[in-house]
């Protein structure tokens, strides 16, 4: 078992099957409000040729043997584990200079993403070890030559090189899609906050729930990784713009194409709305978001707020309404109770951050706090990485560079005025690409035209007023579901945003070729590929079910009672059923029309086999279109068959999509849909 105490452990990297330390003692890593040495680091001598090589053929062979569910319900398990362990994370995050609430986003957030992408591939993506995207394309008269676009993993191994902000979540956002699309992934953490990573790690091995080879860590340098990264490989990077560029071209990455995601600076900005003058809830919830935003972290988060961009006319109050809340944010050692603000992840980041307030001071004037007087009320001052907030102001914004391009990863923003709506999206744009900008207001008008002023710049936008104050999830939190990444500066990536997310780890192949075949590597059944006759399909269980098992029903004739009693039955009298003078002035129709919602009712009425077996319920229809209009005499029948058969792990059923068509008696289709049912897997259903 690890010791986590207090004694400075010498970290290890998990390459190859293995925990081992690079060789001599490695360097220190020292505690971000105490300065005392916490761990040692270093990867020296490992080879990561090697490493690379056992996570695609180990780790990639083991993750491939699973569906994307059951790849899912493996990270699903370790997240509820992850959940039980979280104190002993919550501890050691204390070394980073994290407070307890600094870290919950960290950690806690952490592993709920892992859990939400956890259940929301098992809800979006088929279980099965191929997903196909989008409609089956027809691209022949005859019908025997179609398309579908296929999704298989990438065959190497998913490079997560991650900030030092983040620890916990920076890993698990990575690693989650990396493996649900069923690619191995390699971490490595950045070094300052390491020692964090390396425990979650531990932990999730020591699980023994992932194949072997499934995730691997690098504590320390890459040495020649990247030398080694075939076309196969996805690299990810979290980071400093320099680095991230450094890395996005390196020879081998350009020479194999290989998929970089880059997530880099970001001068977020907050745009204060015309209508939200200083007696609005609106400037409150501003000012609120502004400072936790500034001071969450101590502002080392990459969706921090570094630009407050204001009308001129309330300038000076939101710097006082800000100033007055940055006053009451004591700095001081990260667990103790009272303090507001913990300290940077490191004393050098400390001295990047006052440079860069130096750089921006050249544009701007300080108007709250003195980055070189640093006061705390507890701990020691200049041992800890403390830094007290720091507000400017710039006048000029405009033709201002640093404000825009120079960001100081501390509790640092710098507010900025602006005359009329166009400037703000203006100063916005001069960020040159961010990952989120949040708009205060209340104004419908003002809304539309901020966000769709600022959106091509960013990945996300949050607008906030008063009638979202308790239930926003705030401009600063990434959400699984939603894009994390943002254009130009911010890097140019694109992580989670849900199951696109996972297709990042995939390959997107089309496939071309007749129904029967393409069928056959989809497992989904296409139209024109056989299909099978005999037992009612709703007599047969997931057990004995088969892709293309199908019914023909006999025929139905609608009749105008029919379509008066559905019409007075169900109160839809509209005229295009009802008046026949009217429905033919009607450019869509020659006369009164049959209900489309009758024409699904009966043709359930045809397709249904009404006897209690392993059918257990319709929860729905997907892509239903009426096509042709169905008149009095007209005669409708259906064919229905067994197009997907999608079992959840864990329960006694599973999803099944059947094709359904329903046709007239010139054999014209009239509507076509999907309906979902969930199956018994067998029948009669294991008793309890
Ligand atoms: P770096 O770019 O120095 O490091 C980011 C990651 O890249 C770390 O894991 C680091 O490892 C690794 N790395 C560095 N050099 C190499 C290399 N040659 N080959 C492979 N990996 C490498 O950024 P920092 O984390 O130090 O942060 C610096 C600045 O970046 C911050 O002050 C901030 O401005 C910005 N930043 C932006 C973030 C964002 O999302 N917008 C998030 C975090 C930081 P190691 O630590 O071992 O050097």
């Amino acid at each position: 078992m690890l010791d986590t105490g207090r004694t400075a452990r010498r970290l290890e990297s998990y390459v190859q099957g293995a925990w081992r330390a690079g060789a001599g003692e490695g360097k220190p890593l020292a505690n971000a409000a105490t300065g005392e040495v916490h761990a040692y680091i270093g990867s020296d001598g490992l080879d990561f040729a090697a490493a690379l090589a056992w996570g695609r053929e180990v780790g990639g062979a083991g993750l491939r043997a699973h569906t994307v569910h059951e790849r899912a319900l493996m990270l699903k398990a370790i997240g509820l584990k992850l959940m039980e362990m979280k104190d002993e994370f919550h501890a050691e995050s204390l070394a980073t200079g994290a407070t307890p609430k600094d870290a919950w986003p960290d950690i806690d957030g952490g592993i709920g993403t892992l859990l939400t992408f956890a259940s929301q591939a098992r809800r979006e993506l088929p279980n099965a070890k191929v997903i196909p995207e989008g409609a089956v394309e027809t691209l022949s008269r005859d019908g025997s030559f179609v398309a579908q676009h296929i999704l298989v993993p990438m065959r190497g191994v998913a490079i997560h090189i991650n900030a030092f902000n983040f620890p916990v979540w920076g890993m698990l956002e990575k690693i989650a899609p990396a493996l649900i699309a069923g690619m191995p992934c390699l971490v490595k953490p950045a070094s300052s906050t390491a020692y964090v990573t390396e425990l979650v790690v531990r932990r999730i091995l020591e699980m023994g729930i992932l194949p072997d080879g499934a995730l691997q860590i690098v504590c320390g340098g890459v040495g020649d990784m990247l030398d080694h990264v075939t076309g196969q490989d996805v690299v990810t990077f979290t980071g400093s713009a320099t680095t991230g560029r450094k890395l996005k071209s390196h020879p081998a990455i350009i020479a194999n194409s290989v998929r970089f995601t880059m997530e880099a600076d970001s001068l977020n900005a907050a745009i204060l709305g015309p209508d939200a003058g200083p007696d609005t809830p609106e400037f409150d919830l501003f000012i609120k978001e502004v400072h936790r935003e500034m001071t969450a972290k101590a502002g080392q988060k990459c969706t921090a707020i570094r630009r407050i961009i204001v009308p001129k006319a309330v300038e000076a109050d939101v710097i006082a309404a800000l100033s007055a809340r940055l006053a009451k944010t004591p700095a001081g050692l990260p667990d103790a109770a009272d303090t507001r603000l913990g300290a940077l992840a490191s004393l050098g980041d400390r001295d990047g951050v006052r440079e860069k307030i130096a750089e921006i001071a050249r544009e701007a004037e300080i108007v709250f706090g003195d980055p070189d007087k640093v006061e705390v009320i507890s701990g020691d001052a200049e041992k800890g990485a403390f830094l007290n907030p720091v507000l400017l102001r710039c006048t000029d914004p405009m033709n201002a560079h640093a404000p825009h391009e120079v960001e100081a990863f501390g509790p640092v923003a710098t507010v900025m005025g602006y005359d009329g709506l166009d400037q703000a999206i203006a100063l916005a744009m001069k960020g040159k690409g961010s990952l989120v900008s949040s708009v205060f207001t209340n104004d419908t008008d003002v809304a539309a035209q901020l966000v769709l002023g600022v959106a091509p710049f960013h990945g996300r936008v949050m607008l906030g007023n008063r009638d979202s104050a308790k239930s926003s999830t705030g401009h600063g939190a990434p959400l699984a579901p939603l894009v994390h990444g943002g254009p130009g500066r911010a890097g140019g990536g694109e992580e989670m945003g849900g199951m696109r997310g996972v297709k990042h780890f995939m390959m997107r192949t089309a496939v071309q070729g007749t129904p029967r075949l393409l069928s056959s590597v989809t497992g989904q059944w296409v139209a024109g590929a056989p299909a099978h006759q005999g037992t009612h399909p709703f007599r047969k269980s997931l057990a004995e079910l088969r892709i293309g098992d199908q019914l023909v029903t006999e025929s139905r004739v609608i009749t105008e009672d029919d379509v008066e009693h559905f019409a007075h039955f169900t109160g839809d009298t509209f005229y295009a059923h009802m008046d026949s003078a009217a429905a033919k002035a009607n450019p869509f129709f020659e006369d009164r029309v049959a209900h489309g919602y009758l024409i699904a009712s009966f043709a359930a009425g045809l397709f249904v086999q009404p006897d209690p077996g392993p059918v257990l319920a319709n929860y729905g229809v997907d892509n239903l279109r009426f096509l042709t209009p169905v008149y009095f005499g007209d005669s409708l029948q259906v064919q229905l068959t067994c197009k997907q058969i999608n079992p959840r792990e864990g329960t006694v059923y599973g999803e099944v999509r059947w094709d359904c068509r329903v046709t007239n008696q010139r054999g014209e289709v009239v509507a076509e849909y999907d309906v979902l049912t969930m199956v018994a897997k067998s029948w009669p259903l294991p008793q309890e």
